[in-house]
């Protein structure tokens, strides 16, 4: 199985402080040749001997999908193999299921750079959408947060993504020297909102600055405890969602009544703190959590590979003569709870 995913992206993202989508798709475009071949060459796998070729087509940066279909596509008319076009949310679902043994129907949280949601996986392609974010994805947010405190100049987290430098200082960090409100806590429903604890944090941010009387680029001496009390509020309030999500499928009868599982995927869920939250959470509903290991929960090639194995074995979307494939930069992944 041959894969393609957004790796250079994600290197420029980091060094320039976020996506310029025309670079991204120059980088994909210089440099998809190279990473084909040298994963072919460490699975040791020849091109000729593939099963099938499957692609991220949705949804995504245009210029990216596009490099990737355009590639793959040419190697499916070359070697004549089945294509099977992948969805990137489905992917980050499927991944753990490469490793655990987890059953359809499991409840299944995404959180991660571009996403936030919860869903009822019934299928391998088959998924009932109970809540998302309305505005922004907990990945963004502690990006933002982390660029506004300028954790890239902080000798620790220099090379760390936004998410990974928050988890990083929140553990020298004192939550309760900083107040921030807990999004949507009165809401009944599953859906979740960032973009006003974003806004809470900028406020305390600016103060705190002129406080201090600090230069740009200069770090806060209370950085550390900004960085625990964000990711404690956006701990709290995945947490309190995937409560009303876990109540939700009991009473609708959505899940099985005993060994039910929650799946956590996207790169947020490498985050520790907010796992053991999780499986507080869990345990108390009677729950059993899976999530994959951090370095597979962030974007990776192996998860469309297993996504595509999971569509062949379940012979479902596998085209043995594409023509006319489409990438498609929005796609909500399933349908709604009605
Ligand atoms: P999407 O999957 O929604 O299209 P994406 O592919 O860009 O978005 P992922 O690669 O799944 O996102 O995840 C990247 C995000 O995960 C980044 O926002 C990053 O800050 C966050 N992240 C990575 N490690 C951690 C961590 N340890 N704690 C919290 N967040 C983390
Ligand atoms: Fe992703």
């Amino acid at each position: 199985m041959l894969v393609c995913n957004c790796v250079w992206c994600i290197l420029f993202y980091y060094r320039a402080g976020g996506i310029i989508p025309p670079v991204a798709g120059r980088l994909h475009k210089e440099n998809i040749e190279r990473v084909v071949q040298e994963a072919v060459e460490k699975s040791g796998v020849p091109l000729q001997e593939l099963t099938a070729i499957a692609t991220t087509v949705k949804p995504g940066l245009a210029f990216s999908l596009e490099v990737g279909l355009t590639y793959s596509l040419n190697l499916v008319q070359q070697y004549k193999r089945p294509f099977i076009p992948i969805h990137h949310m489905e992917a980050h679902a499927l991944t753990v299921r490469m490793l655990h043994s987890v059953e359809f129907p499991f409840l299944v949280l995404l959180v991660s750079g571009g996403h936030c949601l919860l869903a009822v996986a019934r299928g391998v392609s088959d998924f009932l959408l109970l809540g998302q974010s309305l505005d922004e994805a907990p990945g963004d947010t502690l990006d933002k947060v982390a660029r506004r405190l300028s954790l890239k100049n902080h000798p620790d987290c220099s090379t760390m993504s936004g998410g990974e430098a928050i988890e990083h200082l929140s553990k020298s960090g004192d939550r309760l020297n900083i107040t921030l409100k807990i999004p949507m806590s009165q809401r009944p429903d599953c859906n979740f909102s960032f973009s006003g604890l974003r806004n809470q944090v900028n406020q305390i941010i600016i103060k705190k600055e002129s406080d201090e009387g600090l230069q740009e680029g200069q770090i806060l001496a209370c950085a550390s405890d900004i960085a625990a009390a964000v990711q404690y509020t956006v701990a709290m309030h995945i947490a309190k969602r995937t409560q009303r999500a876990i109540l939700f499928c009991k009473q609708e009868g959505l899940l099985p009544q005993t060994n039910a599982a929650l799946v956590i995927s996207g790169g947020v869920a490498s985050n520790q703190y907010i796992r053991k939250v999780l499986q507080i959470v869990t345990e108390a509903n009677g729950f059993s959590m899976h999530c994959p290991p951090p370095e597979l929960c962030t974007d990776n090639g192996i998860m469309i590979a297993w996504n595509g194995i999971e569509r062949l074995q379940a012979g479902i979307g596998v085209l043995h003569n594409p023509k006319t494939i489409h990438y498609e930069p929005k796609a909500p992944l399933g349908k709604d709870f009605s």
